[in-house]
C-alpha cells in the first residue's frame, strides 16, 4: 500500500508551495488507493507555534483534502532519545560543544544546509560544563551502513552519499532530535512508503537513507516534487508570500485553487521549477 505524508512545521503559516506539496502527496496516495498522512513537526524550539496546527488543518480541509493524522513530533520524544542512545552506544555519535561562532571562525566550506562542520570535536574529550549537541560521524556511519541505495520517483536510483553535509547534528543542544533524526524515525513509525516533499529537501534524503541503514529501518521510496517560485525566488514563509489562511479568509474557493495547482495553473507571477 502506498502511504504518503505532508509534514509541516508550525513556525509560520502555510503558503501556496505547501498547498502544492500537500496536494501532490494526497493525490499520489489517492490514485494508488493508499493513505495520506498529516504529521505536525513541532519540535523546532521557540520557533514552534502549536496554535498554527489548527490553522493547517483548516487550510487542508479548505483545499478539499482528506487525511489521517499521526502523532505530532512533540509526543514522540522518547523514541528520538532511544534511537540517539542506540547510535551513541554504537559509537556513531559524538558530543559537540561548538557554537555557531566557533564553526564560523573555522571558515569551513558551505554545504546544502549552511557551513559544513569540520569535525573539530570528533575524538575530543567533552567539557562537561558546556551544553552539547550530538553529531553523526558520517564517515563511520557510511562504513557501517554499506552500500545504501535509494530511489527517487523523478530522478531515479541514487546512492546515499551525505558527505557534503559533514557530521550533521542529530540531537540539538535545545531539542531531543534534529529534523533529520525525527523525520526519519517518524516516517518509519508511520509506515510511510513514499516520502513526498519538495526538491529543496532532495539532499537531505541522502542523510535520511544513511540513518535508515544504521538504525535498521525500512527504506521507503521518495518523490521530490518541483517548487513554486515568485519573482524573488522560492516561496517561503519568511518572505510573507500570501498565506493559505489569508486566501481562505478572503473568501477564495480552496477546491478551485487546488484544482488549478493540479493542472499547473498558477496565480500571476508564480512558476514551477526545480530548485
Ligand atoms: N517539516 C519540514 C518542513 O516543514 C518538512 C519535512 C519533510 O517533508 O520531510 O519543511
Ligand atoms: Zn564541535
Amino acid at each position: 500500500m502506498v502511504v504518503t505524508r505532508f509534514a509541516p512545521s508550525p513556525n509560520g503559516p502555510l503558503h501556496l508551495g505547501h498547498a502544492y506539496s500537500a496536494i501532490t502527496a494526497h493525490d499520489l496516495a489517492r490514485d494508488a488507493q493508499g493513505r495520506f498522512l498529516l504529521r505536525i513537526e513541532d519540535i523546532d524550539g521557540p520557533r514552534s507555534r502549536p496554535e498554527l496546527a489548527d490553522e493547517f488543518r483548516r487550510d487542508l480541509e479548505w483545499l478539499g483534502l482528506e487525511w489521517d493524522e499521526v502523532p505530532a513530533q512533540s509526543s514522540r520524544l522518547d523514541s528520538y532519545r532511544e534511537a540517539a542512545n542506540q547510535l551513541l552506544s554504537e559509537g556513531l555519535l559524538y558530543p559537540c560543544t561548538c557554537t555557531r561562532a566557533h564553526v564560523e571562525a573555522m571558515a569551513p566550506r558551505l554545504g546544502p544546509e549552511g557551513l559544513i562542520y569540520p569535525g573539530t570535536c570528533r575524538g575530543r574529550s567533552l567539557n562537561p560544563d558546556l551544553p552539547f549537541a550530538l553529531r553523526l560521524d558520517v564517515e563511520t556511519a557510511m562504513e557501517r551502513a554499506g552500500e545504501a541505495m535509494w530511489d527517487d520517483a523523478i530522478r531515479g536510483a541514487q546512492q546515499a552519499d551525505p558527505r557534503e553535509f559533514g557530521d550533521v547534528v542529530l540531537v540539538r543542544k535545545d531539542a531531543p532530535a534534529s529534523y533529520h533524526l525525527a523525520a526519519t524515525l517518524d516516517d518509519a513509525a508511520d509506515g510511510v512508503t513514499l516520502v513526498t516533499r519538495g526538491m529543496d529537501l532532495f539532499a537531505a534524503s541522502h542523510i535520511h537513507r544513511l540513518l535508515q541503514g544504521v538504525l535498521g529501518l525500512p527504506v521507503p521510496r521518495w518523490h521530490h516534487h518541483a517548487l513554486l517560485f515568485d519573482r524573488d525566488g522560492k516561496l517561503a514563509k519568511r518572505k510573507g508570500s500570501p498565506s493559505l489562511a489569508d486566501r481562505r479568509r478572503g473568501g477564495e474557493d480552496g477546491r478551485s485553487l487546488a484544482d488549478a495547482l493540479r493542472e499547473n495553473r498558477f496565480p500571476a507571477g508564480i512558476t514551477l521549477a526545480n530548485a
